[in-house]
């Protein structure tokens, strides 16, 4: 799956490499970059941005989302909608910078970086990064080096990369087989148990779905006030039933 908006080049790095890489509001370049990108979102990444926003996940999605079938994969993707004007800026960037910084998707994060996951000869899934091709930034040009590691902490990236891993384990499901396309039922459950939390929290508690699907009580409790443990609820629906 794409989750980078530029393309990659052909440097990949480990997590104990370096780059260098520094961003502030005194370059020429400052918010040029947030417009008119294909900015693709994880499961997290809504979660993150709808809660943050205080917005329901339907409202969050048909307002600021886009939609499309990947073809590779054959997995809905859902992107960040630029904005319709001028040079189609991101819904949240501003003259200061971005209006939910704390909140930013991941790959906004990972910038100047990305991250794409490839099969090993044993058939498990493997993260690794690598440079972006970004010509116009003055942000690589100059500035501090960081280990890859490091920047992962700078940029709070922990939770994102941990549950990118954990919806990497539904794309390469074992059971999925490649280049076979997904039945509309199987889109229409992934994009209500990953992306539309709100809808599926009333799948999950105003349904049969807890007569069917047998999950620990401790996970059910938290997930009526919580995104993260619902997600999680999410996660193991589509192991159990998706393919
Ligand atoms: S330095 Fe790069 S990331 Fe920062 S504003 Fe300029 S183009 Fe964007
Ligand atoms: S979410 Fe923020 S950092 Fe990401 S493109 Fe939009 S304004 Fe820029």
């Amino acid at each position: 799956m794409e989750i980078f908006p530029h393309k990659p080049t052909k440097e990949t790095l480990l997590l104990t490499d370096s780059f260098y890489f520094l961003c502030h509001s005194e370059l020429s370049c400052f918010n040029s970059c947030c417009r008119n990108k294909h900015l693709p979102l994880t499961p997290y990444d809504v979660l993150r941005l709808k809660r943050g926003l205080n917005l329901h996940s339907d409202d969050f999605l048909s307002r600021y989302t886009l939609y499309r079938i990947d073809e590779n994969s054959g997995f809905p993707v859902i992107s960040l909608k630029m904005e319709n004007t001028g040079d189609k800026p991101c819904p949240f960037v501003s003259d200061s910078g971005c209006l939910v910084y704390a909140n930013r998707p991941s790959a906004c994060r990972l910038y100047p970086l990305g991250r794409a996951s490839r099969i090993t000869e044993n058939g498990t899934p493997e993260a690794f990064f690598f440079r972006l091709d970004t010509p116009n930034c003055l942000g690589i040009k100059e500035g501090t080096q960081w280990k890859v590691t490091d920047w992962i902490e700078n940029q709070g990236l922990g939770p994102y990369l941990e549950w990118n891993d954990k919806m990497g384990s539904i794309l390469f499901h074992p059971k999925r087989e490649k280049g076979k396309p997904l039945s509309q039922g199987q889109i229409q459950k992934i994009i209500v148990a990953c992306y539309n939390l709100d809808v599926f929290r009333e799948f999950v508690f105003k349904t049969e779905f807890l007569t069917k699907v047998e999950i620990d009580n401790n996970l059910v409790s938290k997930a009526e006030q919580d995104d993260e443990p619902l997600l999680e609820i999410g996660l193991i629906y589509l192991h159990r039933f998706l393919f």
